[in-house]
């Protein structure tokens, strides 16, 4: 009787569900205190706050939802396309180096799916509510279309299964590695890297993706290594004082939960990604009139 019983299973998901939302909520808090001591732009508003952390209730709830469904998704498409090409180590310095590939490749992934989101129209409608934000800092992490969840999951991230056999608590390791990656990134938080600001994302090199000036459109993609940005000339090296203000161009931005929910229904934004040509023309015009970047605090 207990066996058919559908609580254990609930329970399970109810315990997955909270521990979702205790992470996001301990990374925030941590993220926040931090700002409140090091801010990049002071007097952020707490509405503005609120409304990413309610929105980042609903986005944990339906990426935790979506879980059965992006797993099954992963396992149609390793099977269908052969899984597992390469074996990774899993024990001692191959365990190191199999971290290091499957680092990596997500990053890799994670980058070119970025551009893409910048040049594909239908994903731009997706991916600039992220951009909408017009302060930028711990609490847009996830402020990503719930939509963008189900693409990645089905048909990005199951890539890194049909290239590798690899053990689950590699994949585990590398997931922290990326999640911390990106609530760092996303921080108001007044950091100089020195010469290694181009080494690793972080709150100047990713505030540069987000600000809203034309001359730094479609640069700093990378999600963890910037490396990826040197490779593909995208790469935008934030000068020391560098920190601009952030949002679309045209300043839309969702006004209720419901706004966010339907983003991609809007009338689209003017930035539709740009002929990348004649930003770069019109940045280079900038910049030689300006003589050199403004700063934005
Ligand atoms: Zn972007
Ligand atoms: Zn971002």
């Amino acid at each position: 009787m207990f066996a058919s019983s559908p609580f254990p299973e609930l329970l399970h998901h109810v315990t997955h569900w909270l521990g979702g939302y205790a992470l996001v909520l301990v990374m925030m808090v941590a993220g926040a205190a931090l700002e409140r001591c090091w801010p990049a732009e002071l007097l952020q508003s707490r509405a503005g706050m609120r409304f990413n952390v309610a929105y980042a209730a609903l986005y944990t709830a339906f990426a935790e939802a979506m879980r059965p469904l992006m797993a099954m998704a992963s396992v149609a498409i390793v099977n269908g396309l052969g899984g597992g090409r390469v074996v990774l180590a899993s024990r001692g310095w191959g365990a190191l180096a199999s971290i290091v590939i499957v680092l990596l490749t997500f990053d890799l992934l994670e980058y070119a799916f970025h551009r893409l989101q910048h040049v594909w129209p239908v994903l731009w409608k997706l991916h600039s509510l992220h951009h909408s934000a017009a302060e930028f800092n711990v609490t847009v992490t996830l402020r990503h279309h719930w939509f963008e969840v189900l693409l990645k999951g089905c048909l990005l991230y199951p890539v890194v299964g049909v290239l590798f056999k690899v053990e689950p608590w590699i994949v585990g390791v590398t997931a922290v590695i990326f999640m911390f990656g990106n609530y760092f990134a996303h921080m108001n938080l007044r950091i100089d890297l020195g010469r290694f600001t181009t080494w690793v994302n972080n709150p100047q090199y990713h505030r540069l993706h987000h600000s809203n000036r034309v001359e730094h459109f479609d640069h700093n993609f990378t999600q963890l290594l910037p490396l990826w940005d040197h490779l593909f000339g995208t790469l935008w090296v934030p000068s020391k004082h560098e920190w601009p203000a952030t949002g679309l161009d045209d300043g839309a931005q969702p006004h209720s939960l419901l706004g966010a929910l339907s983003w991609p229904l809007r009338s689209q934004a003017r930035r539709v990604l740009t002929n990348t040509r004649a930003t770069h023309r019109l940045a280079t015009r900038q910049t030689n009139n300006h003589g050199s970047h403004d700063e934005h605090v």
